[in-house]
């Protein structure tokens, strides 16, 4: 058994539109085809052995127990593998709970598909499911406590922090999209320029002024203490004497820190004499040569947080800490501490495990302590100086009980500061009574306040801090979506692509849109290539200036990783036709039909699929869609658009020359075929096909009539704005025409094109596409038979895994299939082909270059265009 290949899927799939993050591993079982589980001595006893939790695994019996009675009566081992892999990411405290396994056309391969939750905890779990498989077969030992152990490490190292993940949560919640920007925590929200950015919890909107006010402590208490808030009465030292001046006039106990510091480093706590007092000055200086001496103030640790300048949560932080029972010494209690179910590794519960550190190791020495001490019965000792839950420290939510007036202290404080998001630490004996009565004072002020312990307080009410960050991000009717016109389909998908986005631009909406050739935001290039894929859709997503995206999306990217957006306003489906066929386990156009059909599963339910009525496999696929459906045609009589017409419906028609939007049975006429220049004079039926795709996706959108008509009225093809499309260079005595097309619809829509087009003689340079099926090349060839005089067969650049001779030999027996004597010769080199061609046409001649690498067949006519130009100047 062997794993051919891990694909990680992050979008809409064709497994799943809902599931998202899924592991797709293609596994050959090789021996293990023929065994199924009940052909494998002792294999269910020692799966139950190495994983009893699977019990609960249902699978399609239905009841506890189930997947194991699967076992019992014999299963495939990709299935098993597919449970193992969600178990054990489950044990890691990831709880994964779909999966998938199909048979592929390839004898013994299977796909086996199931969810993450990070994604290199999934890889890992996909390999070491197929390690355990061949453990359990083999009666192997495997040690599975250490996989789970370095799950939850990948987990940690990847996963999102308890605050960052809370509002992403909450984002989700609400619909609202994020990508991860970067590895770390900085998140976007929303699309385009309606986006939003956080991380951890500083927003987008956090004032760096504020940030500094309240890193600096000196400032900040100084400000508040202006504004008649309590804080620990106190001044900055640098020395003895600075330090000797100060205890004269605020008195012991005192505290001792450095200026900037955080986590509790530096500080020495109720310093009650003079020696003390010398040596933390000492101990602070280490941090910076500053130190803030104060009034030690009794009380506990409280921390309120303030969003958006109100008061949402407050809660009692308590450092990590044991208590003796007279018996056990320190370790021993740690380790006690630590088998509550709630402390867990890193962030996964609701606690943290307490770990022996410097810190500690420090804090004992203070009390002449070791590890091997033994603490009287009820004696509490602290092991960190600071209540970071992070470091073992525990929280109480205390928020119902806090006294108006500290609310109302803490929202000033906010604004003073001028934090959005403001966590306000105070020492007091309590929060119930205004600081004034209790004599407690404001420790800092704290930008970036982390969320746990209102989240997941060890004790009291949990509270969703994470609802007013969005609420503050997003208010009410705030849009946090661009819209989206996704673009799917065998043929025309770029030029549909194109045509929306050049009438979306000229309603005024700055457009990014993705395409074969290239990323465009307006009217700009951005990168140049393949982009169909999910990340080029994420890259016009994050783009903070785009407010509406037109997206090509292929086949390639929504096998590869799934759609990179969770959901579309519209998609438009240009047509299912053979190509591609034969790869990645796509065999036939139903198996096509599912991979296209993603991007119109992901319509939102009040948006719109628009599809092609002339196309068969579109057409079937109407019962299945969720969205509301509009339908185009180059037949006003097809009967799909006859049907649609009745119900009152709306549809998009060529009729009399013209391009029509239909409303049950009235005519909206946009325009006439014939004053769109893409149509070529109305001769390009196919360029009317995406006319049609493109008016009628964005009239629905709601654009007028009217801005549609002079869209296509301007969008002029040429080789500058629609490389390869039905580009034409006039000579003196022949026309070249430069073309994409590369599979048999689209030489069947250059073969409509030509019948068009009047010739003494018309030569065709083409070739076949290594990658593609046999019989897909050959029907090629034979349309080429059909439609040329002459033909040049050429080599494609790249030969995708087949020989020359044997692409060729494809080629030609299409030729000598279409049953007209037509004369070839071979050139491979695309170039050579095209200047061979120019050399022998006559009057007249008509050349079509069918083109790989489409730029330099462009250059090179132009360079013969201009030669010609200049000549006739002499
Ligand atoms: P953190 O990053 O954990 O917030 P920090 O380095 O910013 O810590 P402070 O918050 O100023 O430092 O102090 C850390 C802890 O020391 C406080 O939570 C409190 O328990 C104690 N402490 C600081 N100043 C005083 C004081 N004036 N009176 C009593 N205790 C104090
Ligand atoms: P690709 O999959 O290579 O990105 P695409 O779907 O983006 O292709 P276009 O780039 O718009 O398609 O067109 C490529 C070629 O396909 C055109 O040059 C033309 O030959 C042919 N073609 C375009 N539109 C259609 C259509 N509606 N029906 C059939 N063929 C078409
Ligand atoms: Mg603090
Ligand atoms: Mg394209």
């Amino acid at each position: 058994m062997k794993i051919v290949k891990i694909q990680v899927l992050r979008g809409p799939n064709i497994w799943s539109i809902r599931r998202k993050k899924l592991i797709q591993m293609r596994l050959d079982l090789e021996e293990v085809e023929h065994l199924p589980t009940n052909k494998i001595e002792g294999f269910r006893e020692n799966l139950e052995r190495l994983l009893p939790s699977l019990i609960s695994h249902r699978c399609s019996e239905g009841v506890e127990g189930g997947f194991f009675q699967r076992v019992e009566m014999g299963t495939w081992m990709g299935h098993v593998i597919e449970h193992i892999a969600l178990e054990i990411q489950t044990l890691a405290g990831m709880d994964a709970g779909f999966g998938r396994t199909r048979e592929t056309k390839t004898p013994g391969i299977y796909n086996v598909v199931f969810s993450y939750i990070e994604e290199n905890s999934g890889i890992y779990a996909a390999e070491q499911s197929v390690e355990i498989a061949h453990a359990l077969m083999e009666g192997r030992d495997y040690p599975i406590q250490e996989c789970i152990q370095t799950l939850k490490e990948k987990r940690e190292r990847e996963r999102l922090g308890p605050s960052t993940g809370s509002i992403v949560q909450e984002a989700v919640a609400r619909n609202i999209p994020w990508i991860r920007l970067g590895r770390n925590s900085l998140v976007q929200l929303g699309y385009g320029v309606n986006q939003q950015r956080f991380q951890a919890t500083i927003t987008g909107k956090t004032s760096s002024i504020a940030v500094d006010i309240a890193c600096n402590k000196e400032l900040t208490k100084k400000m508040l203490e202006e504004a008649a808030i309590p804080v620990p009465s106190g001044d900055l030292v640098s020395d003895e004497e600075g330090l000797e001046r100060v205890i004269q006039k605020i008195g012991y106990p005192i505290v001792l820190k450095p200026l900037d510091g955080n986590h509790g480093k530096g500080a020495s706590i109720n310093v009650k004499d003079w020696e003390t007092a010398k040596d933390g000055l000492v101990h602070a200086q280490n941090y910076g040569n500053r130190v803030i001496v104060e009034r030690y103030i009794t009380g506990y640790d409280f921390r309120v947080l303030v969003i958006n300048h109100k008061m949402v949560a407050a809660a009692r932080r308590v450092p990590a800490h044991i208590v003796g029972d007279g018996e056990k010494n320190i370790q021993e209690l740690i380790d006690k501490e630590n088998l509550d179910p709630r402390r867990g590794y890193g962030h996964e519960n609701v606690l943290t495990e307490i770990s022996v550190d410097k810190d500690t190791n420090e804090l004992l020495e203070k009390l002449h302590y070791t590890l091997h001490s033994i603490p009287k019965k009820g004696e509490i000792v602290y092991l960190k100086s600071t209540a970071n839950l992070s470091t073992g420290g525990t929280s109480i939510d205390v928020t119902d009980m806090i006294h108006p007036e500290n609310i109302t202290m803490c929202e000033r404080i906010s604004k003073i500061i001028g934090l959005d998001v403001c966590g306000v630490d105070i020492m007091a004996e309590n929060l119930t009574q205004p600081l004034k009565e209790s004599g407690g004072a404001i420790l800092e002020v704290n930008a970036a306040p982390g969320f746990r312990m209102h989240l997941a307080p060890s004790e009291g009410l949990p509270r969703n801090v994470a609802a007013p960050v969005v609420d503050m991000l997003y208010p009410q009717g705030k849009a946090f979506r661009i819209p989206i016109i996704a673009v799917t389909g065998t043929n025309g998908k770029t030029t549909t692509t194109r045509l929306i986005a050049h009438i979306v631009k000229n309603n005024g909406y700055r457009v990014g849109f993705t395409t074969s050739d290239g990323i465009y935001i307006q009217n700009t290039m951005l990168t140049k290539g393949d982009t169909t894929g999910p990340l080029s859709a994420e890259f016009v997503l994050k783009d903070p200036t785009v407010e509406f995206a037109v997206l090509e999306t292929a086949r390639g990217g929504i096998l590869r990783s799934g759609l990179g957006f969770s959901y579309c306003d519209i998609g438009v489906l240009t047509n299912i036709k053979e190509d591609h066929l034969g790869i990645s386990d796509i065999h036939n156009l139903k198996d096509l039909t599912k991979v296209k059909r993603v991007v119109l599963d992901s319509v939102k339910k009040d948006g719109w699929s628009v599809l092609n009525a002339d196309d068969a496999y579109s057409m079937r696929l109407m019962p299945d869609l969720d969205s509301k459906i509009a339908i185009f045609s180059l037949d006003e009589n097809n009967p799909h658009i006859k049907k649609f017409a009745k119900e009152g419906k709306i549809t998009c028609v060529y009729e009399e020359g013209f391009v029509t939007i239909k409303k049950g049975d009235w005519k909206i006429r946009i325009a006439k075929a014939n004053n769109i220049p893409i149509t070529m004079e109305g001769k390009a039926k196919f360029m009317i096909s995406n006319v049609l795709a493109a008016s009628l996706a964005t009239y629905l959108y709601g654009f007028e009539i009217e801005d549609i008509a002079n869209s296509l009225r301007t969008f002029i093809p040429s080789a500058a704005l629609t490389p390869g499309r039905l580009n034409i260079f006039k000579f003196k005595k022949f026309n070249v025409l430069i073309d994409f097309a590369h599979n048999p619809a689209g030489y069947e829509a250059i073969e409509d094109y030509l019948k068009n087009v009047e010739a003494t003689k018309k030569i065709g340079i083409i070739s076949g596409v290594g990658d593609r099926r046999d019989e897909d090349i050959t029907e090629c060839g034979k349309i080429a038979g059909r439609m040329f005089d002459y033909i040049i067969i050429r080599n494609e650049k790249h030969l995708r895994g087949r020989a020359e001779e044997e692409i060729n030999g494809l080629i030609i027996s299409g030729i000598q299939e279409s049953g007209r004597d037509v004369s070839y010769e071979i050139i491979p080199k695309e170039i050579e082909a095209l200047k061979h061609a120019m050399s022998m046409a006559e009057e007249g001649t008509f050349i079509t270059a069918l083109s790989d690498v489409v730029s330099n067949a462009i250059d090179l006519v132009q360079e013969y265009q201009n030669k010609e130009i200049l000549e006739e100047g002499k």
